[in-house]
Order: structure tokens, then C-alpha cells, then sequence
């Protein structure tokens, strides 16, 4: 038999003292894990059903009224437990569960956002060269341009036609669909090109989407491929050239979420940034029916161009559903605000070892350490942030603590490197105690981003220790 060594007194105090940062797999039990697997098959399913900010709304508002969710009306009658959802224009939502306490005690806020990085068509986008049809394209959010070009595009949206009507598009999800795709140069006739600066390899004006190359048969008419594509498009959807003017139409990666690694602890797909954080806060308030406090979920559009226009959230349009909601109780809506608290959810950069450069390793985030906290984002000397106080910080870690959430702490990357914000600042300005939250990404903003799958769950283990707090 062996004789168990004694731990020495420095180990002890080690251990005591010293931060761990062990990797979350190692601390998470099988039941964990087990849920984790079920909770992410869920969220492939919402990833392939929401490639953009109006189907996130409808799979939202859809989910939210099979648990009872109904419409938010001005100076309605609400009571605790009670369920109310609000549709910003097709393109932001927020759901509210009543709470037991008095509002004037505040909410519990948990914000996302539901667009991501991808390429809008432009007002007049369709035109023809050389016998093939193309969409003009201008790319909504920070993309690197030349990640967009040969891989399969779908298409979703929507276009108003001339008498008012609105048609629905999406083509590109279903086995059966055709897909679309932007040409990039062979590498054989790419010296020039590879001399351009990285940023330039591929310019705006070459984002062009082709999207046919056969001829209306006809001898009397010129831009026979564009006619083509106007008629087959008349006929499914009733529209004309001129109903492009008023469309809002995008073009994502046509790939569906997918198992990374052999062991298949990554989910890979397009636009995690951020509905891995709007899932996981919206699965947490479905699941809240007896809070004390107001539970407030907002998935807002806009974060990827900066919060402007009025489904964004530099916009007033959750401060006014707080003081609407405030008024069906008879308080006023800055009592609410000025004792509410919000998560802000956002993706973080995960350390990426092949990029170790840009990231200081002692406050970065990693994969499978858990949802990550953030205490400040912004870029050039914390401009732009928010910065929690030490006193939130404090009270939202030991929240995730008695509640056993995985988390970890991490800011973006090096402090010259480069930075970003969040919605975050615009809670905060309303004077509400804000704090970031999130999930840690591999290859943000690329059309195929990585993700981990427990750090998944733990966001939404985190989202429902706080709003079912
Ligand atoms: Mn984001
Ligand atoms: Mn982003």
C-alpha cells in the first residue's frame, strides 16, 4: 500500500489564495453535461430557423405565445405571473414575466442581439455582364470581405411590392433549393490582386452575388440573362425590378449548424454572434414563470452597425416599454429604470492559440471555461464602455456562484489591439446597472463561427440564475 503524500503548507496556501482557471469540461458533472447535449440541439435547431433578425423575432414570438405569452398593450391589467411580449417592427422584441415584488423594486433585464454580420442587397441590386446576373451587394457589420466569396449564399427577406403587399423570401435553407455564391479570383491569375492590402483583397464593389447565367430565349431583346431571372422571379413572388427599391433582402451562408471536432464538444455555424446569446437568455425567461422581480428579455437588431435607427438600442424604444410597463402599476417608468439591473449578452473573442499575439492571457476568455463576465469593453482607453462597477461585478459573481454557473472573466484581446462594444452603454445610459456577459467565439464575424457547448449552456444557466432570481 502506498502511502498518501500530505499536501505541503505552500500548496495549501496555493490553493487557498491563487486563482484556479480550470477548464470547465474537467469541473462540469455528467448531468451537466447531459443537459448541455440537449440544450445545444436545441440551439442548432433555433440557428438554422433564424439565420436573421425577423426570423429570430418570429421563432421568438412563436416559442413565447405556446407559453402563454401574450401581446403588450398600454395600461393593461398585469399581475405577477403574468407573460407579455412586444415586436418592435418585425426586427426586435421583448418579453416580460410580471414579478411578485413591486416594479418600483426595478427589473431584471436580459439583452441580446439578434443580428449578425452578412451582406444586404443593394436598392438596386440586380444587373447583368457578360451574359451572367448578379445581386450588388453593401455588407452590413465588420466582415473581413474575401471570407464572404466562394462558399454557398442563401438568401432571406422581404420586399414590399408596389401596392403595399409584403412577400417573404428565403432561398437557399431547403435541400432542394439552389444556392447562390460570389466569385473570387484563381490563385493562378491572383498576383495583382495578392498585392492589394488585406482589407482590399476582396473590395465592396466585388461583393457581387451571381445568381444565373441563362438567357430569356428571345432574338429582339438585349440583357437576356436579367429578364430571365426577372420572369422566374415574377412568377414565384409577383415582383418586379422596381420592387427591389423597397426590399430588405440578406444574403447569409447557406451552411447549417454543425458538430466540431471528433469529440463534438463545438457547435460551428454562422451568426452565433450574438444569437447564442439571444437563445440562451430567451430559453432562461421561457422557462421563468414564478420571479420575484420583472424578468425583461430584449433581442434587439442593429448592434452590428451600432446600435442607430429605431430597432436598434441607441434607440428609446425599451425605455418606453418600461414606462408603459410601469404605468399599468401607477409608477413612473424612471423609478423602474433607476433600480433595474441588466445582463448585456455578447459574444467575446475567445483566445485563439494560433493567434496568441493579440490576446493577453491573463484576462482573456476561453472556450469551454465558461460564460464569460466582462467588466468593460471599448477600445483606445475604455472609450465607448460601460465599465460595471466593482459593487455589480461583486453581487453578479456571487450570483453565479450559489447557482454553480461555470464562468470566467475576459476583455478583447490586448489593450492596443484593437476593442468593441456592446449595447451594454446604451442600458447603462438609462441608468440602469449594466454588466456584460457572453459567450467566448473562435473566428468572430466569419461566416462560419465556433463556439463551445458548455459554455452555451452556462450562458443560460447564468441568464436564469438572474432573471428567475
Ligand atoms: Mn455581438
Ligand atoms: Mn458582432
Amino acid at each position: 500500500m502506498s502511502e498518501k503524500k500530505e499536501k505541503s503548507a505552500a500548496k495549501l496556501l496555493q490553493e487557498k489564495l491563487c486563482m484556479k482557471r480550470k477548464n470547465g469540461l474537467l469541473k462540469a458533472d455528467e448531468a451537466v453535461m447531459e443537459k448541455t447535449g440537449v440544450f445545444c440541439e436545441g440551439y442548432k435547431d433555433f440557428l438554422d430557423r433564424s439565420k436573421t433578425e425577423r426570423e429570430a423575432v418570429e421563432y421568438a414570438v412563436s416559442a413565447a405565445e405556446k407559453k402563454g405569452y401574450v401581446p403588450f398593450k398600454k395600461g393593461m391589467a398585469l399581475k405577477a405571473g403574468d407573460k407579455v411580449y412586444y415586436v418592435n417592427r418585425g426586427k426586435a422584441v421583448i418579453l416580460a414575466v410580471i414579478g411578485k415584488k413591486d416594479i418600483s423594486e426595478g427589473v431584471h433585464i436580459a439583452a441580446a442581439h439578434i443580428d449578425s454580420p452578412r451582406l444586404d442587397l443593394k436598392q438596386n441590386p440586380l444587373y447583368e455582364d457578360n451574359e451572367t446576373a448578379y445581386f450588388k451587394t453593401h455588407y452590413y457589420g465588420g466582415i473581413k470581405k474575401y471570407q464572404w466569396t466562394a462558399i454557398p449564399l442563401a438568401l432571406h427577406g422581404v420586399v414590399i411590392k408596389a401596392d403595399g403587399t409584403k412577400v417573404k423570401i428565403t432561398v437557399g435553407e431547403d435541400e432542394n433549393d439552389p444556392v447562390f455564391c460570389i466569385t473570387d479570383l484563381l490563385p493562378h491569375l491572383a498576383a495583382a490582386q495578392m498585392k492589394r492590402t488585406p482589407g482590399e483583397l476582396i473590395k465592396g464593389e466585388e461583393l457581387n452575388i451571381l445568381i444565373g447565367s441563362a438567357p430569356y430565349k428571345d432574338d429582339e431583346i438585349s440583357e437576356k440573362v436579367k429578364l430571365n431571372i426577372l420572369s422566374i422571379l415574377n412568377d414565384k413572388y409577383g415582383i418586379t425590378e422596381e420592387d427591389f427599391l423597397s426590399a430588405e433582402l440578406e444574403a447569409v451562408p447557406a451552411f447549417k449548424a454543425k458538430d466540431i471536432g471528433f469529440d463534438r464538444s463545438l457547435i460551428g455555424s454562422y451568426g452565433h454572434d450574438d444569437r447564442v446569446c439571444a437563445y440562451t437568455a430567451l430559453e432562461a425567461i421561457l422557462d421563468c414563470t414564478d420571479v420575484s422581480k420583472t424578468a425583461v428579455c430584449v433581442l434587439t437588431d442593429k448592434e452590428e452597425t451600432g446600435s442607430d435607427g429605431n430597432t436598434g438600442l441607441r434607440s428609446s424604444y425599451l425605455k418606453y416599454f418600461l414606462y408603459d410597463l410601469a404605468d399599468c402599476f401607477g409608477t413612473d417608468g424612471r423609478t423602474v429604470m433607476s433600480a433595474s439591473e441588466c445582463l448585456s449578452a455578447d459574444v467575446n473573442a475567445a483566445f485563439d492559440p494560433t493567434f496568441a499575439d493579440v490576446s493577453e492571457k491573463n484576462n482573456s476568455c476561453f472556450i469551454n471555461k465558461g460564460v464569460c463576465i466582462t467588466k468593460y469593453t471599448g477600445a483606445r482607453g475604455k472609450s465607448g464602455t460601460s465599465d460595471a462597477s466593482a459593487e455589480f461585478v461583486g453581487r453578479i459573481r456571487q450570483l453565479m456562484d450559489k447557482n454553480n454557473v461555470i464562468w470566467q472573466t475576459g476583455e478583447l484581446g490586448k489593450v492596443d489591439a484593437g476593442g468593441g462594444g456592446t449595447v451594454a452603454a446604451y442600458i447603462a445610459n438609462l441608468d440602469i446597472d449594466t454588466i456584460d456577459v457572453g459567450v467566448p467565439v473562435l473566428s468572430m464575424h466569419a461566416p462560419f463561427e465556433l463556439v463551445s457547448k458548455l459554455d452555451v449552456y452556462m450562458t443560460n444557466r447564468a441568464f436564469y440564475a438572474f432573471l428567475a432570481e
